[in-house]
């Protein structure tokens, strides 16, 4: 579980901005549900024979014995908390969410215990066009975060229960006949959730799951058209895919659309975003039928990446550190600071406090990256002025509250035209 410290907050506050940006321009609105909930939520949902589940929920008993876990996915609780919300029957929804989950796997990179996803799901849409829709929404994501080139769509029908029956039946066939080369974790999901196989990183695992009965070849119509017409949209879209036959996902309940957007660099924790339409999971958790459709996108996966292309983004740095000399600058400082507030909201204003002498006052406006210094000293509250100090040149001045706000004005607005 990491700590994100200042050094590295500006690159999680450039993702969250552009994530918000993003979803407002797509007419989703946002959720915040609990990150904990009682463990059979997750059982029945993401399923008791997937790795989740099986190995990797935080899990734990509350003073009255209920049993409880810390969220280890969102669509679950998004899913509860729609229903108890009653805003599914007879309703389109469209929404995201954003916040830490948590599994218990082996720590690693691009592996955490609490690690974050932003989340979107859209119910009450049938149809390709809504599974089109995100998956535009997560191809212009790339492209305004400049990763357009790194990540790659892969894209797979799971069609319906009674597809996965019936390929299940030829599956346990063939890894039956196989059975000598599937690895430990294979040997005990051909018990539980063979499915699951095919879905295995296991490089030794790899030619054997190639060859491996395919879901698309058990497809009903409805699914089979529906896969169609999503490749139709794409395309007319500009989006390119691969279809990957073996793209199953870690969580059982998926039907027909699922994807991936993968990046080969980051080779095992390489899936950046997963998602797919998950049309029974809703009358699974107690509510009427409902189709639906979301991903999830691991952010420390996506900040990785943007690592990989750029340096790390800048923190916030305030405009001004005010320089105190002396006890009555102290007391007029604060008033003036909070004068300069007023009249220009958005401008961020460091204010020296724990006294110090000049050079260490400026030592620390210096560290703090403020493009300039107010100094106000005996003198210059006889004069009534401040001291303005270009920090980054040599600009120096001597002006009235007055006037100083009107040139933090002007220089505030030319910030804001660049
Ligand atoms: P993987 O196959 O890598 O284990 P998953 O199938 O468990 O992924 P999902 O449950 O689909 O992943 O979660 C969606 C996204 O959340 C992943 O694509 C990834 O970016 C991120 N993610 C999942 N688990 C972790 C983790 N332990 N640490 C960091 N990010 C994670
Ligand atoms: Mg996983």
């Amino acid at each position: 579980m990491h700590d994100v410290m200042p050094a590295q907050i500006g690159d999680w506050q450039y993702l969250e901005a552009q994530l918000r940006a993003l979803t407002a321009a797509y007419g989703y609105q946002e959720v915040r549900f609990p990150m904990l909930e009682p463990t059979t939520l997750f059982s029945r949902s993401v399923g008791e024979n997937t790795d989740i589940v099986a190995k990797e929920m935080y899990t734990f008993s509350d003073r009255n014995g209920e049993s409880l876990t810390l969220r280890p996915e969102g669509t679950a609780g998004c899913v509860r908390a729609a229903l108890e919300h009653g805003i599914l029957f007879k309703q389109t929804q469209r929404l995201w969410y954003m916040g830490p989950m948590f599994r218990y796997e082996r720590p690693q990179k691009g592996r955490l215990r609490q690690f974050h996803q932003f989340g979107l799901e859209a119910f009450g849409m049938p149809g390709p066009d809504i599974d089109a829709e995100i998956i535009a929404l997560t191809a212009r994501l790339w492209r305004n975060l400049g990763l357009e080139t790194k990540l790659r769509l892969e894209i797979n029908s799971l069609g319906t229960l009674d597809t996965r029956v019936r390929h299940r039946k030829d599956l346990l066939e063939y890894l039956n006949v196989h059975a000598h080369a599937l690895d430990e974790d294979s040997v005990r999901r051909l018990a539980t959730n063979p499915l699951r196989i095919l879905d295995s990183k296991n490089p030794t695992m790899q030619a054997l799951i190639a060859k491996a009965p395919r879901l698309l070849d058990f497809l009903d119509q409805e699914s089979n058209d529906h896969f169609a017409q999503l490749q139709e949209l794409l395309t007319t879209l500009g989006i390119a895919y691969q279809i990957n036959p073996h793209l199953v996902r870690g969580l059982d309940y998926y039907t027909k659309t699922v994807f991936e957007w993968v990046n080969e660099e980051m080779g095992a924790q390489g899936t950046v975003c997963a998602g797919g339409r998950y049309d029974g999971l809703i009358t699974q958790l107690g509510g009427e039928a409902t189709p639906a459709v979301g991903f999830a996108l691991g952010l420390e996966r996506l900040i990785n990446l943007l690592h990989l292309s750029k340096p790390a983004q800048q923190s916030v740095t305030p405009d001004v550190y005010f320089v105190l000399l002396g006890e009555s600058a102290v007391q007029s400082g604060l008033g003036l600071a909070e004068r300069l507030r007023d009249a220009l909201p958005t401008l961020q204003v460091l204010m020296n406090a724990g006294g110090g002498s000049v050079k260490s006052q400026f030592k620390r406006a210096d560290k703090s990256g403020a493009k300039y210094a107010l100094v106000l000293g005996d003198d210059e509250i006889r004069a009534n002025v401040i001291a303005l100090k270009d920090l980054r040149g040599d600009f120096a001045t001597q002006l009235s509250i007055e006037e100083l706000i009107k040139f933090f004005e002007s220089t505030l607005h030319e910030r804001r035209v660049l």
